[in-house]
């Protein structure tokens, strides 16, 4: 089983993989992806894959069959296992536990080939579903106390899939990105009693020179301090922290928002760019109620997309402290301007 470890200095937590790599398969090119011929997630070849765990497919037809629009499968070799106990304990100095969560694949359509830009507003609104409803479902589990579902192009070292997927990973911890929002979010609450969300959203509204799509429920803009160039968020104009409690008509127009910068990138860019999204939405709070009393009103789920343009300096590792080679205001102009 792999374990999860607490660095102490930073707070934050890693997954050590219980099969090391050796020095070697570092110098080795990345594993070649699989492709249409031998994919066993393309339709037609759903007795290769773990068993589903959730479809939406057309009726009368058979679970772990043809006939599936978007399925939610157990991955192939898990980051992190359903089975077994947490076993919270400290070893010497350090603190240590078993990775207990879930790692599902999310297959976001039967085609090969498709991008997700290109799959139509109806399947992409089934893949938005499927993300609500695995989100509503692990919620149940009180060991789980995170859920992230990412998407990333092939370039990824996590991702060998050629197919078009989407990853959720369950965690028994809340990832240090997320909880040091979620802890500024909170005190900016404390402070000032709003959102701090609404706040850079009215601002974004205001200024409007960042602002790359806006429709009735959603806006799509560069962050005034983005981590990365071209970076983009997509977060809904209606205040809410839990991103299972999306409406109809706003999955409709996410689905229409999402497609919509994917083909702005591919426009601005000439051509595909490698580039990962992650939805970031309140953490599973039942297991400390009391711990998340303003959470509801001081968080607010939102999409990021980080096109993969950059390697970082060793300034950057170093310092933390990025460098944005586009302004957010120059890249939102291009996504902006572009058809
Ligand atoms: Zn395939
Ligand atoms: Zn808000
Ligand atoms: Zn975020």
């Amino acid at each position: 089983m792999h374990e999860l470890r607490k660095d102490i200095l930073l707070g934050r937590w890693v997954e050590v993989m219980s099969e090391s790599k050796e020095p070697s398969e570092y110098r080795l090119p990345i594993a070649e992806a699989a492709n249409e011929k031998n994919c066993a997630l393309c339709a037609g070849r759903e007795a290769e894959t773990p068993h589903e765990i959730i479809s939406i497919r057309r009726q009368g037809t058979q679970p772990n069959k043809s006939g599936w629009w978007v399925r939610a499968i157990p991955s192939f070799a898990p980051l992190f296992k359903v089975e077994g106990n947490l076993e919270r304990r400290g070893v010497g100095l350090y603190d240590r536990m078993n990775s207990i969560g879930a790692n599902e694949i999310l297959i976001e359509s039967p085609e090969h080939a498709v991008k997700p830009e290109d799959m139509g507003i109806e399947q992409m609104v089934r893949v938005i579903r499927l993300y609500r409803d695995r989100i509503m479902d692990l919620n149940k589990d009180l060991r789980l106390r995170y859920i992230l579902i990412s998407r990333s192009s092939i370039i990824d070292t996590l991702m060998t899939i050629s197919h078009p997927v989407s990853s959720l990973v369950a965690t028994p911890v809340i990832p240090k990105k997320i909880k040091d929002e979620l802890e500024n979010a909170k005190q900016y609450y404390d402070y000032k009693e709003r959102c701090i969300f609404c706040d850079i959203l009215r601002e974004e509204l205001k200024v409007g020179d960042r602002i790359i799509l806006e429709t009735r429920n959603f806006l799509c803009f560069c962050p005034y301090a983005s981590s990365f160039p071209f970076e983009s968020w997509i977060i809904p104009k209606k205040h809410s922290c839990d991103f299972q409690e999306i409406s109809q008509e706003e999955i409709e127009d996410m689905g229409f928002v999402l497609m919509s910068v994917l083909k702005k990138f591919r426009a601005v860019f000439q051509g595909e760019v490698p580039l990962s999204y992650f939805l970031h939405t309140a953490p599973n709070r039942v297991p400390r109620r009391n711990h998340w009393y303003t959470l509801g009103d001081d968080y607010h789920w939102h999409l990021e997309i980080v096109p993969r343009l950059v390697k970082r300096s060793g300034f950057e590792l170093g310092s933390g402290l990025f460098i944005l080679t586009t302004s957010p205001e120059k890249a939102a102009n291009f996504l902006r301007e572009v058809g």
